[in-house]
């Protein structure tokens, strides 16, 4: 296996007795991770699981998440984590279109859960259902059910370019996408984390932001578990949690996103907690500010930062710690194996200074989107050049500066939000005539929405009425905190919205 699914039994004969894992205060050797999942691959195998079928998961972080994944490339399957934070539609399209015959899930999800099966006519193809529960569940609790799975090694063979992962990623049009990363991918990714940060065997990271992400599983679970180290997963990020497991477990590195770093500097436990043993700090997914960077430095912390996506494992360029305060602002040079151009619409390269969109080329680039050959065909041009719709500039040292998404994305909280998925729900509203979302500041989340509705003539529509209907459709992160209904939306000449005039007219003192 030359996959994942290798990993931890490669991991278990060279550190038997090394804690791999840390949950809810429980450590686990890379001797019991091993055991665990060969025993729960067994049962995967016996659920029917055959190369290249789909187990998908569906909880906040957990070390079942991080079990399940191995389990299911043990035999050469594709493992596809969902963002428990979605409705109940949104999953259950993910679980249609990936074809999944297993889900795992989390007692926090059952009821979404229960939900987006009953929205799938038939529910075809999905055969089991594991929860992560109470022993109530019987033969279907996830303890239970592994604990009955055979110990004995499996060797399927696995290949490196196979697909490990399927991530559902958002785009500025339609249906999310199902990015594929093959296994070489993530590793790849991981050698570029290896070479950008010092990583240690005695390191102990926290897993503080969502493994549905790339980022959390790939910039730092999978990395520390190649070199040996211990993850100690939290399930889900807690400012307090996050102080009490730092000072606990001693903990040496932490990835998270700015949103996150903020909370942590606000909290009243900031001035006195023993920060001493954290050495790395990694932050991603959007430029961090000047003045987050200076109240760390005055801590000794530094960052680390990168720029990335899903559909290139995720890291593309890397800032060093050393260069964070000389680079401000800057997501840094291409990562090792990489390459990473900046391009005028003609594909000519811009000059130093001039804005153009990034593509990504390498090791570490997704093959395609599942069973979407126009959308991959559509990302990635000849020579494996992913068009990653970020405009950008290269200063004269070759850094990238992040300027712009030709996507009027915006993200809320470290989550991506895109408007077209939004306005498409509210226009589901029979009282809607035009809708418009953009991103607004906010001082917790970064960013969030604000909505500008037309009614329909002779309709009326209210934002709570709008904001209930939107509750079961979309992710509570997607859903609009302004809603303004007004009798028009300001058009350019060939008639586009023009969402710059929206993103500048002043918010409302009370949402
Ligand atoms: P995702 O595919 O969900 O991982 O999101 C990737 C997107 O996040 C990129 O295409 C960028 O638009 C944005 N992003 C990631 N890293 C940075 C960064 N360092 N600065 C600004 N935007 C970023
Ligand atoms: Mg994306």
């Amino acid at each position: 296996n030359a996959g994942l699914g290798g990993w931890p039994a490669r991991r278990a004969q060279m550190s038997p007795n090394r804690t791999a894992f840390v949950y809810e205060d429980r450590p686990l050797s890379y001797a019991e991770v091993h055991e665990r999942t060969t025993r729960l691959a067994s049962r995967l195998r016996d659920a029917g699981v055959r190369a290249g079928d789909r187990v998908a998961y569906l909880g906040p972080n957990h070390v079942a998440f991080a079990e399940t994944m191995f389990a299911t490339h043990v035999l050469g399957g594709i493992f596809v984590p969902l963002n428990f934070r979605l409705a109940a539609p949104e999953i259950a399209y993910m679980l249609e279109h990936s074809g999944a015959s297993v889900l795992v899930y989390a007692p926090e999800c059952a009821e979404q859960c229960a939900a987006a099966v009953r929205d799938l006519p038939g529910f075809p193809g999905l055969r089991t259902v594991v929860a992560l529960g109470s022993p109530a569940e019987g033969e279907r609790h996830y303890e239970t059910w592994l604990s009955q799975g055979d110990p004995t090694p499996i060797d399927t063979p696995v290949a490196l370019d196979d697909i490990a992962l399927i991530l559902y990623t958002s785009g500025t049009t339609g249906r999310p996408k199902g990015a594929m990363l093959s296994h070489a991918n993530l590793a790849w990714n991981c050698f570029h984390v290896l070479i950008g940060v010092d990583v240690a065997s005695t390191e102990v990271t926290l897993i503080s932001a969502p493994l549905f992400h790339v980022a959390a599983l790939n910039q730092t679970l999978l990395p520390t578990f190649l070199k040996g180290g211990t993850s100690v997963i939290m399930p889900s990020w807690d400012v307090e949690r996050c102080y009490d497991l730092i000072e606990k477990h001693r903990v040496t590195w932490m990835f998270g996103v700015t949103a996150m770093f903020a909370a942590f500097a606000r909290s009243p436990r900031w001035p006195g907690a023993d920060l001493s043993s954290l050495r790395t700090l990694m932050s991603g997914g959007a430029a961090i500010p000047v003045a987050l960077i200076r109240t760390y430095q005055e801590r000794g912390l530094v960052f680390c930062q990168g720029y990335g996506m899903t559909e290139t494992s995720p890291g593309a360029t890397f800032l060093e710690a050393g260069e964070s305060v000389r680079k401000v602002g800057s997501a840094g040079v291409p990562v090792f194996f990489a390459n990473v151009r900046v391009v005028r619409p003609d594909l000519t390269p811009v000059a130093p200074g001039e804005p153009g969109e990034v593509l990504v080329q390498g090791p570490n680039v997704t093959p395609g989107y599942w069973r979407d050959p126009e959308a991959t065909a559509a990302a990635l041009a000849e020579g494996g050049w992913f068009h990653s719709g970020d405009i950008a500039t290269l200063d004269d040292e070759g850094h990238l500066h992040v300027v712009d998404r030709v996507k009027d994305m915006y993200i809320s909280g470290g989550e991506n939000v895109y408007p077209a998925e939004i306005e498409a729900a509210i226009f589901e509203h029979p009282a809607v005539a035009e809708a418009a979302v953009v991103g607004v500041p906010d001082d917790k989340w970064g960013e969030v929405g604000r909505a500008f509705v037309v009614p329909r003539s002779g309709a009326a529509v209210t934002p709570g009425e709008l904001r209930d209907f939107l509750r079961p459709r979309l992710a509570k992160y997607k859903i609009p905190v302004y809603v303004d209904v007004v009798d028009a939306l300001p058009k350019t000449g060939s008639g586009k919205i023009r969402k710059p005039d929206l993103r500048r007219r002043p918010l409302p003192a009370d949402p």
